[in-house]
């Protein structure tokens, strides 16, 4: 397909048959694995398009070209872990500059932005990203980047991206936002103004708990030339094979998500009928606080949901009880996941911190994935029964 047809057709469409579906040199279908580290130059003065694959690498530049499409960007750049895509996309910053940074921003994010960009001289300030007086006033004259995350983990806050982009630009700040939870499928933050757009590719692009990754996309050239220079200064580039996976689950992307946001929607709504539930966030669900905003700017409420039992005993009884889902970190694949917040992702966090951001020692987080939500809703059952009144 020429640039032109593709631009015709969706998503969905364009996920399978993009520039990249054929390999030029043999017609396979497939992209090849091109384990080099070298290549051959024919000449003193004829140098080829590759020369040391940690500056450049076939492989990595078909997922590279396939995902800015996918996103509607210009460049991305693959990295060795969402962390690596994230804390080198933060090396745009310099000694002395100030990052306005989401609150409930993803734990390793966190602990990057406080105990390593500190001791680089880059100081942040942590709000409530739902709150744009909060925003602006928090912007002081060095404040060169904000950091939004939205659906935020695990409330599933939303972040009304479009006013935050342009208080950015009136401030003169780049806006970086972590599209995880939603993929392009869902939401595409550089069509709202958004600069650099990173991913924790382990998830739902990936999408089979078999790789990890990271990706940053952007549209504007002169940033994609900076975010090039770190990724083969930083060197936190993602291996071929790896890359070759991340292709792969992009094939199916579109479809793990349409069909995990609807089992979401249904498991969101059957909790919010069970008498064991006492708060279900859901960005699907008309009252949650950020349902409107979300769709304005994204294409469904995603694939996560939290939901809050009475207390950890319960949440002990229920975890034990149930067969279905894998109890464990992570998100976005295809067996739904169950984590717990308060001694998962946000284990470091003091008990005051947690419970001021709503996550009690009640609170469950499920990545839905694509066994049959009835099945999940069955299983949830019979593991309520188990509390014990
Ligand atoms: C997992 C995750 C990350 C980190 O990605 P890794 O691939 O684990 O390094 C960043 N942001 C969000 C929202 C995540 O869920």
């Amino acid at each position: 397909m020429t640039r032109d047809s593709e631009e015709q057709f969706s998503l969905q469409t364009r996920l399978l048959h993009h520039q990249h579906k054929i390999d030029k040199a043999s017609g396979a279908v497939s992209v090849a694995i091109q384990p080099a580290s070298t290549f051959h130059q024919e000449g003193l003065d004829d140098f080829g398009e590759f020369d040391y694959a940690r500056s450049g690498n076939p492989t990595r530049q078909a997922l590279e070209e396939t995902f800015a499409e996918m996103e509607n960007g210009t460049a991305a750049y693959a990295f060795s872990s969402g962390m690596a895509a994230i804390s080198t996309t933060f090396m745009m910053l310099s000694a002395g500059d100030h990052l306005v940074i989401t609150e409930d921003v993803y734990g390793g994010t966190f602990r990057f932005t406080t105990e390593v960009l500190t001791r680089h001289g880059i100081e942040h300030t942590f709000v409530d990203m739902t709150n744009v007086d909060e925003v602006k006033k928090a912007i002081q004259p060095n404040t060169k980047m904000i950091h939004m995350e939205t659906p935020s983990n695990p409330t599933m806050k939303i972040t009304p991206i479009r006013e935050i982009v342009s208080l950015a630009r009136e401030n003169g700040c780049l806006t970086v936002l972590d599209n995880t939870f939603m993929t392009p499928v869902l939401q595409r933050p550089l069509d709202l103004g958004v600069d650099v757009v990173v991913h924790s590719a382990t998830k739902f692009i990936g999408g089979h708990s078999d790789v990890v990754a990271g990706l940053a996309v952007v549209k504007d050239t002169d940033l994609a030339n900076r975010l090039k220079f770190l990724q083969n200064s930083f060197g936190a580039i993602l291996g071929p094979n790896d890359c070759w996976l991340i292709l792969r689950g992009m094939k199916t992307m579109h479809t793990r998500m349409e069909a995990s946001s609807k089992s979401a929607m249904q498991i969101a709504k059957w909790l919010t009928e069970q008498p064991e539930v006492e708060r279900v966030y859901y960005p699907g669900l008309e009252d949650h606080p950020g349902y409107a905003v979300n769709e304005s700017q994204a294409d469904g409420p995603g694939a996560v949901l939290s939901f809050e039992l009475t207390n950890r005993e319960a949440v002990k009884q229920v975890v034990d009880a149930v067969e279905i889902p894998v109890f464990a970190v992570s998100l976005g694949a295809v067996e739904s996941i169950l984590s717990y917040p308060a001694k998962m992702s946000h284990a470091a966090m003091p008990a005051d911190e947690r419970s001021k951001r709503g996550i009690t020692d009640g609170l469950l987080r499920l990545s839905v994935g694509l066994e049959k939500a009835e099945d999940l809703i069955t299983d949830f059952k019979q593991a309520f029964e188990k509390i014990t009144r």
